[in-house]
């Protein structure tokens, strides 16, 4: 049985004609690369515009009535820029004056911003020689705009069927009337997982410009390490605290079938970036697998004495926030005591309401309100079963003289999550790297 490779190139790899000449290579390199999704042109240099962003521009041009040529004029420019760089024989004028009539009859947003990943994915095919399968046709939404995974699956294996090796234009399908319809930013990700999942392939190849993970922030610990391997249940704890690559439904279509994606490099191809796996195959022993957190958060603090004996005390607390209509990102408790994690852009000027309503009716002997909160999350898989991490932890802030105001373990084990002063993030996150990997 030959091997399937699905590989998804996202927006910096296809910036200009040079950078789809490094994806050609990528993809000549390993014949079992048969399935490639691509993005729209990114930024090829800091002062450059991502197609996608420029396309909505065009739209809000067209809402308020305001001539759109000059923005139009320089889409088509990076267009043309890849199709001649690559001298292939390819009239993409031809498709440009296309949307550009049909804009003026009047078109969705999610139609012209679509047409990204269209022309990319035209050009794409052409230049591997590959077959072009417009993702209108195989991604299906439903009535409500929602992706119809059932249907997709039907039609897209069918199709792909047909199609030894296709370019496929990412973010985008339509809906059972024909529309267009996109996934939300970044939404390539989850059209190559789709693809990947339909032919059961052996990896779902996620090719950008970094590779793959590091175990963290590489702003705060100078050239931390980069992580070879992660499970998919680890990836979910890093990424909620913000280390984010990939866009987060692309994770569900691969993770329930078990196949792993690769995050990689299209700049530096021989490195092998990150694997994402549901099972955990490492061999080496390495306890942490990364460290990520999140600043700005405000801890309400709450003692009273016996509240383990008083029915409903916890629901109280969490009723009046959701009347104020504020969701919450922890609620680590002790027999007496419970905090409540609340991101401060949720609190707004609400917080002093909030807090006379928790004292009215739960009547709490203390309650202590923490501004300017971070939340680090350590993780790791080997956690669980290794004794004294939590020591380890705790004696490296206490080292660095940084005051713990909240401890977080989940019922996972594969995380704990610690709460420091703002001030404090970026030496906390240092001193736990260099307690678990060293300087
Ligand atoms: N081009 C779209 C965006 O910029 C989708 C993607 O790149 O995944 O959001």
């Amino acid at each position: 049985m030959t091997e399937i490779k699905v590989a998804k190139f996202g927006g910096t790899s296809l910036a200009n004609s040079n950078q789809f000449r490094k994806v050609g290579a990528v993809v000549e390199a390993d014949k079992d690369r048969r399935y490639v999704i691509v993005s729209a042109p990114g930024k090829g240099h800091s002062d450059e515009n991502k197609v996608t962003d420029l396309l909505y521009l065009c739209h809000a041009h067209i809402n308020y009535s305001v001539p759109f040529d000059q923005v139009f004029d320089i889409i088509s420019n990076r267009y043309l820029e890849i199709v001649n760089g690559l001298k292939i024989d390819l009239d993409i004028r031809v498709y440009l004056d296309e949307i550009k009539e049909s804009i003026s009859k009047g078109v969705s947003v999610d139609y012209l911003v679509s047409r990204g990943e269209y022309l990319n994915a035209l050009i794409m095919a052409k230049f591997l020689n590959y077959d072009f399968i417009d993702a209108k046709e195989v991604i299906c939404f439903d009535k409500s705009g929602s992706l119809d995974m059932v249907r997709t699956e039907e039609v897209l294996s069918k199709r792909l069927s047909k199609h030894n090796r296709a370019v496929i234009p990412g973010f985008y399908g339509s809906t059972l009337d024909g529309k267009i319809k996109t996934f939300s930013r970044g939404g390539s990700d989850i059209t190559g997982a789709i693809v990947a999942r339909v032919v059961q392939a052996e990896v779902y190849e996620n090719w950008t410009d970094v590779s793959g993970f590091l175990m963290t922030d590489p702003r705060i610990v100078e050239n931390p390490r980069p992580i070879e391997k992660i499970t998919y249940r680890e990836l979910r704890e890093l990424s909620y605290m913000g280390a984010s690559v990939l866009h987060e439904e692309a994770i569900l279509p691969v993770r329930n079938v078990d196949i792993p994606i690769n995050i990689r490099n299209t700049n530096e191809p021989d490195n092998p970036g990150t694997m994402i796996n549901s099972v955990d195959d490492r061999k080496n022993d390495n306890i942490i697998t990364g460290i990520a957190g999140k600043r700005d958060f405000t801890v309400i603090a709450v003692h009273k004495n016996h509240m383990n004996s008083e029915v409903g005390f916890i629901r109280k607390i969490l009723l009046i926030l959701e009347i104020h209509n504020i969701t919450i990102e922890h609620v680590p408790s002790g027999i007496d005591t419970v905090s409540i994690v609340i991101s401060n852009s949720q609190l707004d000027s609400k917080l002093d309401l909030i807090v006379e309503e928790i004292e009215k009716q739960c009547n709490p002997d203390s309650l202590n309100v923490y501004r300017n909160m971070a939340l680090i999350a350590t993780v790791g898989n080997n956690m669980a079963h290794t004794p004294g991490i939590a020591a380890k932890l705790f004696t490296a802030l206490g080292n660095e003289g940084i005051n713990i105001r909240m401890i977080d373990q989940g019922s996972s084990e594969i995380n704990i999550i610690t709460g420091v002063e703002d001030k404090d993030f970026e030496k906390a996150i240092k001193a736990i790297y260099n307690a678990f990997v060293g300087e």
